[in-house]
């Protein structure tokens, strides 16, 4: 597919993207992660390809990272990935368009997708952003929107904290949690057409107890690849607490379980999914008030 150059009204570097080096935390994480395999991606792409409604021919993968989900619709469907990782793109197939953007400004015209999907990209925006995102990704849809998200996530249970700054985050930087309810408010003008759960099964947890663990026991949570602070660029080294903090963390983790038991609180799977498809009062409203801009498609130069 013909590239095009980036288009002058991109946000990219610019704004909220520089104030924490969000960029940089996603490119070290896909040069790790990229291109790799990963059974729980795999199992919901194939809840995608059952879901996907036959009329559509045009996805636009918004937050697409690595391409894992776009490489699989590439063959038979004309697919764009967008994404704020160079990294993370440089894994597209042939077949797909990789447009290197931020989400709340997509360089894309309205209606140019008959299918809108957004697969664990929206519990990483900060509130504002997130709100211009859905706005953007109501834009560009025609009719469908597909969209995952943690389900009913603790985020506080997956924080990890800079060895160098002292900033504690979430290890994978989830700023939202939602559940489907919450998820369909932000959807307002659309209808749910199907929503299931996939992806590994996740304990409960409580944000009191977690926090006691974070703070108490000095539990933080790590990963099996490195973790880049998006605050200082620094690469994440957890000393391993003292014995009493290790105890207190044990306690900790003994009463999580026991509450869990006799509430009766079981693991879910960790992901939401739901297809969203545009009601009839919002399509008859047409695009008035939307914005156009100059070309089809931009993309960068490798
Ligand atoms: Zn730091």
């Amino acid at each position: 597919m013909a590239r095009v150059e980036l288009h002058e009204q991109s946000r990219l570097d610019r704004g909220w993207l520089k104030v924490m080096n969000y960029r940089r935390y996603y490119d070290f994480q896909w040069q790790q992660t990229g291109g790799k395999e990963h059974p729980y991606i795999a199992e919901k792409t194939k809840i995608f390809l059952d879901i996907i409604p036959h009329d559509v021919s045009t996805i636009i993968d918004v937050g697409c990272g690595d391409g894992a989900i776009s490489n699989v619709f590439a063959p038979k469907h004309t697919v764009i990935g967008v994404d704020i990782s160079q990294e993370g793109l440089k894994n597209l197939s042939a077949e797909a368009l990789p447009v290197l953007s931020t989400v709340d400004y997509l360089p894309l015209k309205n209606n140019c997708a008959d299918l809108a999907l957004c697969s664990e990209l929206l519990e990483h925006l900060p509130k504002d952003i997130l709100m211009q995102a859905i706005t953007e990704i109501k834009r560009i849809s025609k009719r469908y929107i597909l969209i995952s998200v943690p389900n009913k996530e603790n985020l506080r249970k997956r924080y990890t904290k800079c060895n160098v700054c002292g900033l504690e985050f979430h290890i994978y930087c989830h700023l939202m949690s939602f559940n489907l309810n919450k998820l369909a408010r932000y959807f307002d003008g659309y209808t749910i057409s199907y929503s299931t759960l996939c992806g590994a099964l996740d304990g409960k947890t409580f944000d009191t107890i977690s926090y006691l663990r974070n703070k108490l026991a000095k539990h933080f949570c790590i990963d099996t690849i490195s973790t880049l602070c998006p605050k200082c660029g620094n690469i994440v080294s957890l000393s391993k607490p003292s014995l009493v903090r290790r105890a207190i963390g044990y306690s900790l983790f003994i009463l999580q379980n026991t509450l869990n038991l006799l509430l009766n609180r079981k693991p879910e799977p960790d992901w939401l999914v739901v297809l969203f498809e545009k009601s009839k009062e919002t399509q008859e409203k047409g695009d008035s008030g939307e914005r156009t801009l100059l070309s089809d498609f931009v993309s960068y130069n490798q």
